[in-house]
């Protein structure tokens, strides 16, 4: 037998038995004639005593023990003298009677503590040591425990979990795919799933009604610091559904989810439209945990002789509640030039100080004068003394973004955002069609298969050019303290339709057809009305714990190149393979 218990289990109330633990050596501490050995597994650590007086040669054993060497221990539950009120276990100690050394280990790269000196590379190449460290694992088995609590409740539901392909054929997401060669078909890829999607709207053609997947899927994609090139969803679709249906059932799972877990109730989720949160945030994932609303002032700055804003697109405004005192010239200064960074690209950043005595400061008082600034204190900004009003201006779209950035920066500087508050929205009616200069073509919004709301579809049908720029869309995303959590729409289920979606993306009818000739033939076979909804399960595992990395949420990560340091993966293949493949590689040294 290894074990009688865990390493997390035993309580005062187990004084006097005798037990046998097994795990891993934390620490061993040698004080003479005591030796003092904590033993850890995934529940927990107990601290086990080698008496010298008792016992000298298991003693002496017990000092040679390492770090990390895997052990079994037999022995009687005892009192603690001192107590540590840190650990559940903290009030008993085992008094060794029998030491079986399992395996020996060479000594760690780095601590196995929760705090760790070990830094992100280091951490990565030996995930198996990084996995021992207990906020790692809690990770884990929070991810874990939200996959069963979203089966829990898609199922009660009635929805059924399908497994669809792995090996496909490209889904355009809008990201590249990573294609597979098909040794069999020589010449020929599959490709890897962006998603489900196609196969989720077959399902509902094929009259499964309601079908959920907890499933990976790839995209080869740059990584920025919260993407990985393969990512877990909590994938789903229905029949016979309107949007409202759809936000009610996935504002369930999500209320569900943090009550079980987090024991939280979350008030239902307000919704706003994708215009309100350009609008007031300059963001389609609006972080609701604190105010600081845009205040469009366009027209108010424009006639007082100051060119910039008299000739610009638009003009906007944050409220820094008491932040006049709080930031220096040379903070501000700091901070412009922080906006001014390529990656955010504002030109400029003017502020308004509301100091005591009616006294206003300002980087642009030459053209408006104090009344002027004290006017749109009360009638624009409703800002009070103290008060800090910060303005950008330029060409909207940018402008807006910028906006957004510096809005979630002085958010995090004001420390506006509080531990362990939840904020989730609905973001509705988003465009279907996003028009780009560059490529001078359409872009679907969300993807090809999302319906224009019932009300646009005559004029998708027969509208013109500009006409397609102000369609809406059935689309929505559930978005929690500023990350986007999950998104989908209402798919069209018409062939006609789906035929002059493909048609304005700029799709030829061969192109529609070799690549979505299944979905349009469905179509032709009785197709449901449908709709579904994808949910980030890593990103939802990370907003859920107050996170900002999906990366502590996956056992095997990938680092920022794409890579897996442990297994070293991606690796040149053999010559051999390349053949049985077709695949004449001309590498050169
Ligand atoms: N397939 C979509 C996505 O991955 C989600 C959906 O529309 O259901 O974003």
């Amino acid at each position: 037998m290894y074990r009688s218990h865990n390493c997390g289990e035993l309580r005062i109330t187990h004084r006097g038995q005798s037990v046998t633990l097994s795990g891993w050596v934390q620490i061993s501490r040698d004080l003479g004639g005591l030796t003092f050995v904590d033993l850890r597994d995934r529940y927990g650590i107990t601290q086990v005593v080698f008496n010298m007086d008792d016992n000298a040669d298991l003693c002496e054993q017990a000092r040679k023990l390492g770090r990390e060497f895997v052990i079994k221990v037999t022995g009687i539950v005892n009192e603690r003298s001192s107590k540590n009120p840190n650990r559940p276990t903290g009030d008993i100690e085992i008094i060794a009677s029998s030491l079986t050394v399992l395996n020996a280990s060479k000594v760690p790269p780095f601590t196995i503590e929760n705090e760790t000196d070990g830094g992100e590379d280091i951490r990565m190449h030996y995930r198996y040591l990084d996995i021992r460290r207990a906020p790692v694992q809690q990770n884990l088995i929070f991810r874990s425990q939200l996959a069963i609590q979203s089966r829990k409740y898609l199922s009660d539901l009635g929805f059924v979990e399908v497994e669809t392909p792995v090996l496909i054929k490209s889904t355009p997401e809008g990201a590249r795919d990573f294609v597979v060669p098909s040794r069999m078909n020589p010449g020929e890829f599959y490709a890897l799933p962006q998603s489900p999607q196609t196969f989720k709207q077959i399902l509902m053609v094929a009259g499964m009604d309601k079908y959920f997947q907890i499933v990976k899927c790839f995209r080869d994609e740059d990584l920025r610091a919260d993407r990985q090139p393969e990512f877990t969803q909590i994938d789903c679709e229905m029949s016979f559904v309107t949007q409202e249906d759809i936000l009610n059932t996935f504002e369930g799972l999500t209320k569900h989810a943090f009550n079980a877990l987090k024991n939280i109730e979350l008030p239902d989720f307000p919704r706003m439209s994708y215009d309100d949160a350009m609008e007031k945030y300059g963001s389609d994932k609006p972080d609701l945990r604190f105010g600081m609303e845009f205040i469009d002032i366009t027209d108010r700055a424009k006639g007082y002789d100051f060119p910039v804003f008299d000739n610009s697109e638009y003009t906007v405004a944050i409220v820094a509640k008491g932040a006049a005192d709080q930031f220096s010239n040379k903070d501000i200064k700091n901070l412009t030039e922080w906006m001014q960074r390529p990656q955010v690209g504002a030109k400029g950043l003017v502020y308004i100080k509301y100091l005591p005595e009616g006294e206003v400061k300002s980087s642009v008082g030459k053209f408006y004068s104090d009344d002027v600034l004290n006017d749109w204190k009360t009638q624009a900004f409703n800002a009070e003394t103290g008060d800090m009003v910060l303005v950008l201006t330029g060409e909207k779209e940018k402008t807006q973004k910028q906006m957004n950035v510096l809005r979630l920066e002085m958010g995090d500087r004001l420390g506006l955002i509080k531990e362990g508050d939840f904020k989730p929205l609905w973001v509705v009616d988003f465009p279907l069609l996003e028009w780009d200069e560059e490529s001078e073509r359409f872009h679907a919004m969300h993807h090809p298969f999302t319906s224009p709301k019932k009300a646009d579809m005559d004029r998708m049908l027969n509208g013109d050019h500009e006409t397609m720029k102000s369609l809406r869309a059935d689309a929505y995303d559930l978005v929690i303290n500023g990350s986007e959590i999950g998104g989908g729409s209402i798919r069209i289920h018409d062939r006609e339709l789906q035929s002059k979606n493909f048609d304005l993306l700029g799709f030829t009818k061969e192109e529609a057809e070799d690549q979505f000739g299944f979905l349009l033939g469905a179509f032709e076979y009785g197709a449901p009305p449908h709709g579904g909804i994808a949910f980030g399960f890593d990103r939802l595992c990370a907003v859920m714990n107050g996170q900002s990395s999906i990366r502590d949420f996956i056992a095997f990560p990938k680092n920022t190149s794409g890579r897996d340091v442990m297994i070293n993966s991606p690796s040149p293949i053999a010559k051999e393979q390349l053949e049985e493949l077709s695949i004449d590689l001309d590498i050169k040294e």
